[in-house]
């Protein structure tokens, strides 16, 4: 029997694990090459983990902080850092963000390449099956054979890259579920505020959601709102939910604080492009005319405006959904009904936020699966 451990897709997570694993395994990708969506992160130059302590570090995964807890705990940032260096490639710190000291993604992909075993690109699974303790892999080629597989195929957003959920049904076949998936870490996008005239201003908002609250940085789109915290709370959003954008904190003292004579546009510390569109036809009064009723309006409009919102999959980063935790052994990533059978990165249902958590999930996941293959082959991480 082959004693050989298969990977199917060799993003982030299988990459991690085929370099730990070496020749004790194989890789399998339907795509010609191999961590392509890994290229693109950060804008090509990788934000593959952070600097966060430990604690920090678990609280960004939104209510899987358990699940992902032991993975995180074995292979913390600082690990990631060094077995990186190992490999040849230094890293630098930007606030919380990890990147390679070059700037360049393609030297994370290739230090992982450089210590992979065997790779068969442009392979289609039809099946994978297991026989007594072999699984047999299925692929427009040939019949693959293995001890273990670990299935590292990703989520489903930025499909040209090759994470399509293409492996949904092998999954299902193999007697796990798949949790809906779709697209997070992206732009909110809200019809019916004109936000295309405030287009690319930077400021803090408040984002709710029924008990759910949000601050933090965002930017002004011409169809929403983006940046760090919109992309965080799209992990929340369902289409056509209603959620609450505040731009400011305000009670009626403040008013009472300002010249009567003063024009409303001219108190407020927002940009003058944003009040145009939030406060249209108070903008220009002055504060001594404004009635009580209608700075209540003006209070409501910037403390809490609700708007209907929907989530821009074509800009997502993250995929939320996909094999639930449940099935998971949390310390091994072992599947829960099949032995030998293992999922790592974002093929389950894990999602981080945005700051190098995605990949710092993928790569520690891995390196469970990586470990516990060894463990049971009684091999140790060379
Ligand atoms: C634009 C963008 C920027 C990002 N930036 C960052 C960042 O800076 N920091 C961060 O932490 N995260 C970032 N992410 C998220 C991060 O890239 C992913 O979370 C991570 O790549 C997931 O790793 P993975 O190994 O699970 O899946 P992937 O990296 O998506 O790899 C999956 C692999 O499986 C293969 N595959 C899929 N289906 C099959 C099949 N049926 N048969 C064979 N092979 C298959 C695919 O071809 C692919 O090679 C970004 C994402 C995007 C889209």
């Amino acid at each position: 029997m082959n004693k050989s451990t298969a990977i199917i897709g060799l993003g982030a997570a299988g990459l991690m694990a085929s370099s730990i694993l070496g020749p004790e395994a194989f890789s399998l990708d339907h795509q010609k090459e191999g961590g392509r969506k890994l290229l693109v992160t950060g804008g090509g130059r990788c934000n593959f983990t952070t600097t966060d302590t430990l604690e920090d570090l678990v609280t960004h995964y939104y209510d899987k902080r358990n699940f992902v807890s032991p993975s995180l705990y074995a292979f913390p940032p600082e690990k990631i850092i060094s077995y990186f260096k190992e490999l040849g490639v230094e890293a630098k710190r930007e606030g919380t963000k990890v990147f390679p000291k070059s700037d360049k993604s393609s030297d994370i992909v290739n230090a992982l390449l450089r210590k992979s075993g065997r790779i068969f690109f442009q392979e289609r699974i039809s099946s994978i099956r297991k026989e007594g303790d072999v699984f047999h892999i299925i692929t427009d080629k040939k019949i693959h054979e293995a001890e273990h597989v670990i299935i590292a195929t990703g989520g489903i957003t930025y499909p040209q890259t090759g994470s399509d959920g293409s492996i949904n049904p092998i999954i299902k076949s193999l007697g796990h579920t798949i949790i809906p998936q779709k697209g997070v870490l992206t732009e909110i996008m809200i019809s019916s505020i004109p936000f295309s005239k405030a287009e690319g201003i930077s400021l803090s908002l408040t984002l709710k959601k029924d008990k759910i609250m949000m601050k933090g940085d965002a930017v002004i789109t011409a169809r929403g709102i983006s940046g760090p915290v919109a992309e965080n709370f799209s992990h929340y959003v369902e289409a056509k939910d209603m959620i609450e954008i505040g731009f400011l904190d305000i009670e009626k003292d403040y008013f009472k604080k300002q010249s009567g004579k003063a024009l409303l546009k001219n108190v407020l510390p927002l940009p003058e492009r944003l009040i145009n569109i939030l406060l249209p036809t108070l903008k220009e009064r002055r504060i001594a005319e404004l009635s009580s009723k209608e700075m209540d309006e003006v209070i409501r409009t910037l403390r809490g405006i609700k708007v209907e919102a929907h989530l821009n999959g074509k800009r997502a980063m993250c995929t939320k959904g996909g094999v639930p935790v449940r099935e998971v052994d949390r310390k091994s990533m072992e599947s829960k009904i099949i032995p030998g059978l293992y999922f790592t990165g974002e093929v389950l249902d894990v999602d981080g936020e945005c700051g190098g958590y995605n990949l710092t999930w993928a790569f520690a996941s891995a390196y469970s699966a990586a470990l516990d293959i060894l463990k049971k082959k009684k091999l140790v991480l060379s």
